[in-house]
């Protein structure tokens, strides 16, 4: 899941300046699921603008923005409304922005697609509703086989391949003490599958180059 969070207004509005017919689009997979861009999150924005003076002309959610087959179907008998807009603002992640402006250039529409959302990271776990939590970065390199299946990439606070750093106090991060140290989490892990020697093997640095933007994905 794509975690979102909400621009404060003022940085929407700004965005928004000079547009006054707006498209307000959501998502109903990760933006749902943060409840930053679900129908209810599309309508209370829908209701702030009206409130702020803008004319919301159409309040969409496709099922996953992210995919342009969904956010084209959605569009899909709306032409006329397309037409008619000065401007999509999308809640949604930044994929699912840039695709919203995608499937309107291949229907025909130079249209300014706006962002209400920030993107702060692919999270994984959700606990009791609340809160997301960060698993993997998607380096391109994975050495969860060497690690016990925990991440260091994504959760050591400094990425490091050859932990730990020695600052760890009482099993936490020296960094955020709130967190629990990822190689005391490795280590422990590694101790109880018997699997101790793998502290043993330097890692070379990460190759970096297999996460050259923008990463493109050959479907065989
Ligand atoms: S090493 Fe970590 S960031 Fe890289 S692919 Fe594996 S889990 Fe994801
Ligand atoms: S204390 Fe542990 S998690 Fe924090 S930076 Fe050092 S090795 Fe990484």
């Amino acid at each position: 899941m794509i975690g979102t969070t909400r621009k404060p207004l003022d940085e929407v509005l700004q965005a928004l300046e000079g547009k006054e017919k707006i498209v307000v689009m959501g998502c109903n997979g990760c933006a749902k699921a943060c409840k930053t861009g679900g129908d209810a999150e599309v309508a209370d924005m829908a209701a702030t603008l009206t409130g702020a003076g803008k004319s919301v002309i159409w309040e969409v959610t496709p099922e996953r923005t992210c995919y342009i087959q969904h956010t084209t179907g959605s569009l899909a008998g709306h032409e006329q409304t397309i037409s008619d807009t000065d401007a999509f603002l999308v809640l949604g992640c930044g994929g699912a922005a840039q695709v919203a402006r995608q499937a309107l250039d291949e229907m025909g529409f130079v249209k300014p697609v706006k962002i209400a959302l920030n993107s702060v990271g692919h999270l994984d776990t959700i606990i009791a509703g609340k809160l997301a939590i960060e698993q993997c970065q998607e380096c391109g390199d994975c050495v969860l086989n060497e690690t016990g299946g925990i991440c260091p990439v994504t959760k050591c606070a400094k990425s490091l391949l050859n932990g730990p750093c020695g600052g760890a106090q009482d099993g936490k991060c020296e960094v955020d003490p709130q967190r629990d140290c990822a190689w005391v989490m490795i280590y422990d892990r590694l101790k109880a599958l018997g699997e101790m020697e793998k502290l043993y093997v330097y890692r070379d640095p990460k190759d970096y180059s297999k996460s050259n933007k923008p990463r493109t994905l050959v479907i065989a």
